[in-house]
């Protein structure tokens, strides 16, 4: 059992881009905080770099589509710290071919993005949730995107009008839909839910192509990872302001 009072997280997809940023943010402010990977050499390599600047770090194997890696790690996580303040749904995957439109994407694109951003977040919350109720007042962190706004794809203007990529969008509508209904039920616990839109950020999502660094892009996860009981529940948010469904 953890022994100190300070709050437990973890980071799902944290190898890399934002969720390894967001783990470098939470530790930092003083978080202990579990940095997950499905490749737990990898997730090792980058704790320890983080270990090296003193911030309190730890290695983690979860491969989110994977329930047996799902129970090991909520064994592990009972195990050492009997409960989870923190979860970050941060891993995340982008498969759409734009040039392919609404009607042109494979059903195995559908399948495999359906699979990781939305049935692997529902699972590993739930496998998650006995812990997150253990602590006083869980956060649970889901990455969703702009792209999941059904008023701005249907609004003439705005900056996502025809943009195309519709397993992805789907997926994220769906977890915006999961994180509202998970509140709801919620929110007569200390527990909030709410889902961010990180910004568009330069990871190896878009091949670099975002408009804000990581830094910057890690900022949304770890606000409302740390908000307060004043802290919204079941939104839907960049920066702390709200953004249309
Ligand atoms: P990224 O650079 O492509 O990193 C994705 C991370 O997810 C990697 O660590 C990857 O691990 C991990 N991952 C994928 N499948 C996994 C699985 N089955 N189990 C465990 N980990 C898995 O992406 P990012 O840009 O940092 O995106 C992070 C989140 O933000 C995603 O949910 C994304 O949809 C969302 N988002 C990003 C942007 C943006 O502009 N970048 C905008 C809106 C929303 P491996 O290294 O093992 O592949």
């Amino acid at each position: 059992m953890n022994s100190d009072n300070s709050r437990i997280a973890l980071v799902t997809g944290a190898t890399r881009g934002i969720g390894l940023e967001t783990v470098r943010q939470l530790a930092a402010a003083g978080i202990r905080t579990l940095l997950a990977g499905r490749d737990i050499a990898t997730a090792t390599t980058q704790a320890e770099a983080l270990q090296s600047e003193g911030l309190p770090v730890e290695p983690i194997q979860l491969d989110v589509n994977d329930a047996d890696s799902i129970a090991i790690a909520v064994e592990q996580v009972s195990d050492r710290f009997g409960r989870l303040d923190i979860l970050i749904n941060n891993a995340g995957i982008f498969l759409d071919n734009q040039r392919q439109g609404a009607t042109g994407q494979s059903m195995q694109v559908w399948r495999d993005t359906f699979n990781t951003n939305l049935l692997a977040v529902v699972e590993v919350t739930l496998a998650f949730l006995p812990l997150l109720r253990n602590a006083p007042a869980a956060r649970i962190v889901n990455l969703s995107s702009i792209l999941a706004s059904l008023s701005l794809h249907t609004r003439p203007g705005s900056m996502i009008h025809g943009v195309l990529v519709p397993a992805y969008s789907a997926s994220k509508a769906a977890l915006n839909s999961w994180t509202v209904q998970l509140a709801h039920e919620l929110r007569n616990s200390p527990i909030k839910v709410n889902a961010v839109h990180p910004g568009s950020v330069r990871t190896d999502m878009n091949k670099g192509r975002g408009e804000l660094d990581v830094a910057e892009g890690a900022r949304s996860s770890v606000a409302m990872a740390l908000i307060g009981e004043d802290g919204p529940n079941g939104s839907f948010n960049h920066l702390g302001e709200s953004l249309p469904w």
